[in-house]
Formats: C-alpha cells, structure tokens, sequence
C-alpha cells in the first residue's frame, strides 16, 4: 500500500492543491494528514474542505486547536496568534466541528500518526535533537512513526540519527510542510511510504508562492508571513 502523508498546510490553498495534484499523479492508495491543516495562511476554509475530501485519517495540530479554543493563544508566537484569530473569525460552523473532532493520535496499519510528539501529544514539543527522537521510540510500538510541526522533513532510526528506513527497524518520519516548509528550502513537501517495499520518499513540488503571499497580504495577515515563504523559512 502507497500511502501520501502531508502536514502542517497552513492554510495555503495554492501548495496544498499542487501537492494534491502531484499525488494524482502518483497514484497512491491513501492520503494521511498529520495535523496544522489551518494558521498562518488566508484560505482555511478551503484547506480544511479539501483534507475531508481526500485524506484517509486527518490527526490534529496546535494551530487547529487554537482556532477551537482548545489550546490558550498564549501558546503561540505574536504572527501565529494574529493569523488564529483571523482564523477564527472566518472558519465555518462545520469545519470547525471537523477539526475539534480531530484524534492527537491515531494508530493506523503499522504507522503511530501524531502531529507534535508521541512523547505526550498535547504537549506540543518540538522533535528536533538526536536525544529528542530517541525518546520518541519509548512511546510507540509500531513500525512507524509519523509526526509533522517542525516544518522540517526527517527520517531517523532508534539510534537518533538521521537515515533511510531499514527493514525490520523502526523509523521516525516527518514528511515537512506543505505550506510552510522552514528548511531552506521553499517548494511544498509532503512523504510518499510504500509498505511493499519499506521505501520512504521526501517529495518536493514548486507552487506560485507569489499567489499565497498576495493573498496573504490582501488578507491583512501579518507580512513576514507571506515574506517567509519565498525564504523556505
Ligand atoms: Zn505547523
């Protein structure tokens, strides 16, 4: 089974519709979202619409608990906490219903699916160090973990390091961001698994990055918000 996983959309209508389009192409069997579909971005509404179209299993992030005042906005940084209010004003009735029903976890075929850590979910630690994914590996059992929030695509072993997946040993993964990468580099990511043969693949795709930002800025969000993502940052 080839299954798609995208996280941390933000919002960005126009990356997310590319990443959907490139997985078409693909043909894979399932799409899994891993959280931080809303935030940021000026087209939450649609972003949310287009996950409940086509993702198999949709775990929840910071910033759409945010939005449904399930985390305090004293959680967030001064730009993220302008863009939940502005989301907040703007999400519709029944998106909203569809994120705060959204699982911090969910066990799927072999793949443990959390957005932050699976350390304790509502937390909402960042996995960044090699002794941060080693804890991970206490807190799941399965194959796989999958996680998003750092906006950062990685691939490590029990061992902490970073390297392909090995048959037969656990791997943590995170796909990066669809619609606000921050490693540098600004093209859309999302992670392409295939069980079959235990491949694991970073996928990056070129969108109109002009197209979000312009909206961004008619929007009245905050402009480092639309500047970050020409910056991969
Ligand atoms: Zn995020």
């Amino acid at each position: 089974m080839r299954t798609a996983l995208i996280s941390d959309i933000h919002s960005n209508l126009e990356a997310l519709s590319r990443v959907l389009d490139r997985i078409d192409q693909l043909g894979v069997d399932r799409i899994v979202c891993l959280g931080d579909l809303v935030g940021y971005g000026p087209f939450p509404n649609e972003c949310v619409e287009l996950v409940r179209k086509r993702c198999g299993a949709v775990i929840k992030g910071n910033h759409d608990a945010g939005t449904i005042e399930d985390l305090p906005l004293t959680h967030f940084n001064n730009d993220g906490r302008s863009a939940i209010r502005w989301t907040q004003e703007r999400i519709s009735p029944e998106n909203a219903d569809f994120l705060r029903n959204l699982p911090l976890l969910q066990v799927l075929d072999g793949m443990t699916l959390t957005h932050a850590t699976p350390v304790d979910p509502a937390s909402w630690d960042y996995i960044f160090s090699p002794s941060d994914i080693r804890k991970c590996f206490k807190h799941f059992t399965t194959p796989l973990c999958c996680i998003g929030h750092t906006h950062i695509p990685l691939v490590a072993g029990e061992d902490g390091k970073v390297h392909a997946i090995q048959s037969g040993r656990r791997a943590l993964i995170n796909p990066g961001s669809v619609g606000q990468p921050r490693d540098g580099n600004p093209r859309a990511s999302f992670g392409l698994f295939d069980d079959a043969t235990q491949q694991f693949e970073i996928i990056r795709v070129t969108y109109e990055i002009d197209v979000t930002a312009d909206a961004i800025r008619k929007a009245g969000l905050p402009e480092a918000l639309a500047k970050r993502l020409s910056l991969g940052i």
